[in-house]
Formats: C-alpha cells, sequence, structure tokens
C-alpha cells in the first residue's frame, strides 16, 4: 500500500488536490480540488447519483442550503450536543480530543501528538462545540446567529412535508443529497480525510417501523457493494458494527464501512437507524405534523429513518490509495492510477507522434474533437512520447491513442491500454466505438 506522502505528492504533481490558500502559507485542513480532482470528485458523485436515485425509483434528489434557521439546530440536538470534550496538552500546547488520548487508564493518558502524560484532574476536558458560526445581515448580534450546516441530513428532514406532499411517494422512499459541510475540527490532519470544509453523499431513507432492521441491513450490503463495483478491492474494505456504547443515543444500530488506509481501518461511510428521532424534534420544535398515512392500514405514524452517509473527500482518497501502484517497466519506475473507467478523470488522451507536422496534428485534433462530443478527452503535445504516457498513468487515462507518420497514410492508429500498456493499431475510424465497447463509456 502507498503511503500517504506519496499520494499528496501525487496529487499536487497532477493536478488533483491543492492545500487552500496555498501562496498565503495554507488555511489549515481545507483543500481545493485542481482540474483532475475535480473531475474524479465529480465522477464519484455521478456514480453516487445514478445508482441511488437516476437507477431507483424510490428516492428522490434533493439540493437544500447550506444556511437553515437557527432552530433547526437547536431541534436536531447540535447547538447542545454536536461538541468533542477536548483537553489541554501542557507539554506540546495542543489541544486534543479526549477520546483521542492514548492509552488512557483512569485518568491518565497520553497525548496522541507527542506522547507526554495528560492527567484529566489536571486539565479537565471542555466541551468545544464543531459548528461554524456566522451571522446573517448588517449587525453582529445574538439574534442574527447562523450555522454552516455540520451535516446535510437536516436540509432533508426539515423538508419531508414538502416532499411527501409534493411527490405523493409511498413508504418506503428515500430523500438523497450531495453537497457541502463545515465542522470546527480541532483534531485535523491525514490530508483530505478530516477536513474543515468537505463533501457529504446522504441517503435518509424513510420506512415503516415494522420494517427498520431488514431494509438497514439491505442498504449496508448495497452500500458495501457500491464501492467494490467501483473497483475497490475488497481486502482492503471491511463493516464494522457500533458497540452499544458507541452508538449515538438515538441510533438503534450503525454500522460504518471503513478503509484500510496507510493510517490504519477509518471510517469512509456510516449506515445508522436513527428510528424516529429527527422526524420526532421537528414536530416537537416546529409544531408541524410530519407524520405519514397508510392508507391500506388506516395507520398514522412517523416514519424511521435509516441513513447511509458518507464523505465525498473520504472516497476520493479511498479511490486513489486503491489505485495507486508503482511498478518497473524496463528497469524504470512506473506510477500508474488504476482507476475503474468510469471514475478515470480523462477518458483517453490523444497524442502526436510529431509535433511539428502539421498533418499530424491536424488529424490528432480532429481525433479528439469527435471523441470529446461522446466523453472527456484530452489532447497533449507538450512532450515527447514517453513523457506524454507517464503522464496520462499518473491520472489514470485508460486509453492513449497515438498519431504518426504512418498514420497518415493507412488512416490507423496506436490505441495504448494503461493497465496492460498493449498497443494495438485500429483504424481511425473505428475509435469511437472501439473505446465505448471496451472502454464501457
Ligand atoms: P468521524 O468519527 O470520523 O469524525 P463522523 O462519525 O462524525 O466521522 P458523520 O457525522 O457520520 O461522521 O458523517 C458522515 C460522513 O461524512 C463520514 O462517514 C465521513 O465520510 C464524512 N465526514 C464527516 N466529517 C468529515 C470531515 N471532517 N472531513 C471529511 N469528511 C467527513
Amino acid at each position: 500500500m502507498a503511503d500517504l506522502a506519496k499520494i499528496v505528492a501525487l496529487c499536487k504533481r497532477r493536478g488533483f488536490i491543492f492545500q487552500s490558500s496555498d501562496v498565503y502559507g495554507g488555511l489549515s485542513s481545507v483543500f481545493d480540488y485542481g482540474p483532475m480532482g475535480a473531475e474524479l470528485k465529480r465522477n464519484i458523485k455521478n456514480a453516487w447519483w445514478k445508482s441511488n436515485i437516476h437507477d431507483r425509483s424510490d428516492i428522490y434528489g434533493f439540493d437544500s442550503a447550506i444556511l437553515m434557521h437557527p432552530a433547526v439546530w437547536k431541534s436536531s440536538g447540535h447547538v447542545d450536543g454536536f461538541t468533542d470534550p477536548l483537553v489541554d496538552c501542557k507539554a506540546c500546547k495542543r489541544r486534543v480530543r479526549q477520546d483521542q488520548l492514548k492509552n488512557l487508564k483512569g485518568s491518565i493518558g497520553e497525548c496522541p501528538e507527542c506522547n507526554a502524560k495528560i492527567d484529566l484532574k489536571d486539565t479537565p476536558p471542555r466541551m468545544f462545540n464543531l459548528m461554524l458560526k456566522t451571522f446573517l445581515g448588517p449587525v453582529e448580534e445574538s439574534a442574527s446567529v447562523c450555522y454552516l450546516r455540520p451535516e446535510t441530513a437536516q436540509g432533508m428532514f426539515v423538508n419531508f412535508s414538502n416532499v411527501l406532499d409534493s411527490m405523493h411517494p409511498k413508504l418506503p422512499f428515500g430523500i438523497a443529497q450531495i453537497g457541502k459541510s463545515f465542522r470546527n475540527e480541532v483534531t485535523v490532519g491525514n490530508f483530505i480525510f478530516r477536513m474543515r470544509e468537505f463533501e457529504q453523499m446522504e441517503i435518509e431513507y424513510f420506512v415503516d417501523p415494522k420494517e427498520d432492521e431488514k431494509i438497514h441491513q439491505k442498504w449496508i450490503e448495497d452500500r458495501f457493494n457500491w464501492y467494490i463495483e467501483l473497483g475497490i478491492n475488497k481486502d482492503n474494505l471491511r463493516k464494522r458494527a457500533h458497540e452499544k456504547d458507541e452508538l449515538a443515543h438515538y441510533a438503534k444500530a450503525c454500522t460504518d464501512i471503513e478503509y484500510n488506509f496507510s493510517f490504519g481501518w477509518s471510517e469512509l461511510e456510516g449506515i445508522a437507524n436513527r428510528q424516529d428521532f429527527d422526524l420526532k424534534e421537528h414536530v416537537k420544535g416546529s409544531g408541524k405534523d410530519f407524520s405519514y398515512f397508510n392508507e391500506k392500514t388506516k395507520e398514522k405514524f412517523l416514519p424511521h429513518i435509516i441513513e447511509p452517509s458518507g464523505g465525498v473527500d473520504r472516497s476520493v482518497l479511498a479511490f486513489l490509495f486503491d489505485a495507486y501502484k508503482e511498478e518497473e517497466v524496463n528497469l524504470k519506475p512506473r506510477v500508474v492510477l488504476g482507476l475503474n473507467k468510469r471514475l478515470a478523470p480523462v477518458k483517453a488522451a490523444v497524442l502526436p507522434l510529431l509535433k511539428n507536422r502539421p498533418e499530424i496534428v491536424e488529424m490528432a485534433k480532429r481525433i479528439t474533437s469527435d471523441l470529446k462530443k461522446h466523453f472527456y478527452v484530452v489532447y497533449d503535445d507538450t512532450a515527447a512520447i514517453g513523457k506524454l504516457y507517464r503522464r496520462q498513468d499518473e491520472i489514470g487515462t485508460p486509453y492513449c491513442i497515438t498519431v504518426d507518420v504512418q498514420s497518415l497514410e493507412d488512416k490507423q492508429v496506436t490505441i495504448r491500454e494503461r493497465d496492460t500498456m498493449k498497443q494495438q493499431r485500429i483504424s481511425a475510424d473505428n475509435v469511437l466505438e472501439y473505446l465505448t465497447k471496451e472502454g464501457g463509456f
């Protein structure tokens, strides 16, 4: 497995991910996606949207605002409860999460940063709210406090009746969205694993309480298989059911899908059975009726919720880790991203062997613009062919198409496949058909 430093270096070298505000020294735990990262991230989100919304008929896509009425966060429990207990390390002066102290026995543990002893009796833990606060309107006073959402879920819960009344779905049904969330995380690090601004892909699936356990298990399987279908190695993925004492107070059960990163098994997605906690709290807070009426049984009740909640950025990192390979080819090192073809940022690169031959350039550009009508293809003539192949291997481009002098005569081009590096000549007229069939684009 690659180490994190290699992934970070590749991301910078090939335009996937940059530190935010780099030129000003960077902003901690905030990152920007470059041209290749933006494509990869978009492809992951599209794959999620397709499999959870377009391929099904029981889930509606949604796009709620980041800013919401502060009462939402009061009802949801975030204002009072979305806190991490923190302790001060007197040796390194860092503030660390109590649950991340090492070898904690009784009141004594070790700082995760510098290993110094910390006695909780000397530095009692203090609560720290993870929500980022801002103010709406011209006056910065408590009446105008607003929060940047720490999860996308609440935007869907409070719209439950709007979806019910406009779309008339029958249980079980879901609402799903992808969007930015913000958390003022204390312990940060591991690149894009833990960020202060990140993106979530969340599904709120409303069920009859009699069916909750069966449907929860089905979601755990479906979400696990989604990562495998997109190329994650099964050995690097596991399901971990939460112990009773680890469960959030409102959850009946929760299973995490974890990936074996170089820094250890860590959560990619949590699939929780939240019961009727969220709808019940919003009924209490807003005074509105969120109940569902089953016309067949004539029962009226609050649906229970199964929530598969994943992070886009953590998925990006897992797909990068899983795809990263170092090989030796003809005694030279080759770095290749063996990404699933659906996720690859660029589907094919068209490379003219000689950029000073106008007929070759013209033919290569024509092939590029024909293919571009169907999927994302780039033209590149900025280096010698060996270097161009290396560049495309490192961004995971499944196919390179080379136009050479011979192509002008026989109207054939060379197609090179990323993983096997096998090359074959095919007619320029058949390139689209070949890529569609072989690449599945
Ligand atoms: P953790 O225990 O790692 O802090 P969490 O259990 O608080 O995560 P959830 O509130 O369940 O996370 O959020 C759902 C998903 O959102 C997580 O599985 C993760 O993929 C993503 N996520 C949460 N916090 C962050 C973050 N700070 N940076 C990147 N992704 C995050």
